[in-house]
């Protein structure tokens, strides 16, 4: 066959095709597709190779059950596993797909949701509060001790700094003694823990990182440090957000807040308290990857609205009037031993017993 007459062919085969798929409606949606295609998996492919990050999104005070990237500095969290949190209703536009798997973006997501989500989308944190209340069997007595720091660097008030080597003596005499020291997270199975007994350590101070820290490492005991987050990486003496992250990853140290500035609270606005108790656990929730479930009142001082911002934030709140804790008794008002440099093993004995 001539060639010029194979080109009139599959010219007229040209025309046929294209004249019969624009006829028909259903080839039509198959062409679109065929088109549109080629694109969005260039698209995934692309979304496939960047690389992603991890970040906090805490349910509760549970990590979000589903899958989480960090990609362009943006968060995106696994729809499907989204779904299935009533509170997150609204709507975000932002989509993305990887491995076979549709993301929301957070952010916006959490702004057109009708509910109250803690966001800090710089560090990519996310927290959607919900009410903590534990059950926690009743009529134990449960021993809260108060310390701040553990040395001899004495460069703040004396009775603050507990010495290292009595310390260390205080926690040999509660263990063989047979007391069990807990955090208030396990205040839930109390019935269960023989003599417990609730190590505390306020405002957080460098010293629990360097003294304190490899005495309960090499004792294993537990202690629950309560950290002024205003402070980390800015003020000398203070922890670092390293050496916070070491310890709550050791599982020995619980990081719970003491709010951002150590401000007295009831002299405070509503507002100004709302910043203080939900700032500093949206700041420790970056560094721990937990949730806050203590908030620990500074200088004992709270009012009426502490209280009830403590309800809404926290399992648990925390003063220190010198007296024993017996579960059962207001969660928001729980007492504490304060221990200072002076004291014996002896008087921390007449405390427990
Ligand atoms: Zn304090």
């Amino acid at each position: 066959m001539k060639f010029w007459k194979l080109g009139i062919i599959a010219l007229c085969l040209t025309c046929l095709t294209a004249c019969g798929k624009a006829q028909e409606p259903v080839l039509e949606l198959e062409q679109s597709i065929t088109k549109e295609l080629p694109q969005t998996q260039q698209e995934e492919a692309l979304q496939e190779e960047m690389p992603a990050a991890e970040f906090t999104f805490l349910v509760g005070s549970q990590p979000f059950d589903g899958g989480c990237l960090e990609i362009g500095g943006k968060h995106f969290a696994e729809k499907e596993s989204l779904e299935k949190i009533p509170e997150l209703n609204g709507k975000s536009s932002i989509t993305l797909y990887r491995g076979g798997k549709e993301y929301v973006e957070l952010g916006e997501l959490c702004r057109t949701s009708d509910c109250e989500v803690l966001m800090d989308e710089e560090r990519g944190v996310y927290i959607l509060p919900r009410e903590q209340h534990w059950q926690i069997p009743e009529g134990y007595e449960v021993p809260v001790l108060m310390y701040h720091g553990v040395s001899d660097d004495l460069w703040g008030m004396t009775e603050l700094f507990v010495r290292p080597s009595v310390m260390e003596a205080q926690i040999q005499y509660l263990l063989d003694n047979g007391y069990t020291p807990i955090w208030f997270e396990d205040l839930p199975n109390v019935d269960k823990i023989e003599k417990p007994v609730i190590l505390t350590y306020d405002d957080g101070y460098m010293d629990n990182y360097l003294e304190l820290f490899p005495i309960l490492q090499k004792y294993n005991v537990k202690a629950t440090i309560f950290v002024v987050t205003g402070t980390i990486d800015y003020n000398p003496r203070s922890l670092t957000t390293e050496q916070i992250r070491e310890m709550s990853d050791s599982g020995l140290v619980s990081i719970q807040s003491h709010t951002v500035s150590h401000g007295y609270l009831n002299a405070q606005t509503p507002e100004e308290q709302k910043y203080e108790l939900t700032k500093s656990k949206v700041d420790l929730a970056a560094i721990t990857g937990k949730d806050p479930c203590v908030i620990c009142y500074p200088s004992g001082r709270f009012n009426d609205t502490t209280l009830e911002l403590a309800k809404q934030y926290y399992a648990m709140g925390i003063n220190m009037d010198g007296l024993l804790y017996v579960t059962g008794e207001d969660p928001y008002m729980v007492d504490r031993f304060y221990i200072r440099r002076q004291d014996s093993v002896g008087t921390i004995a007449s405390y427990i017993q």
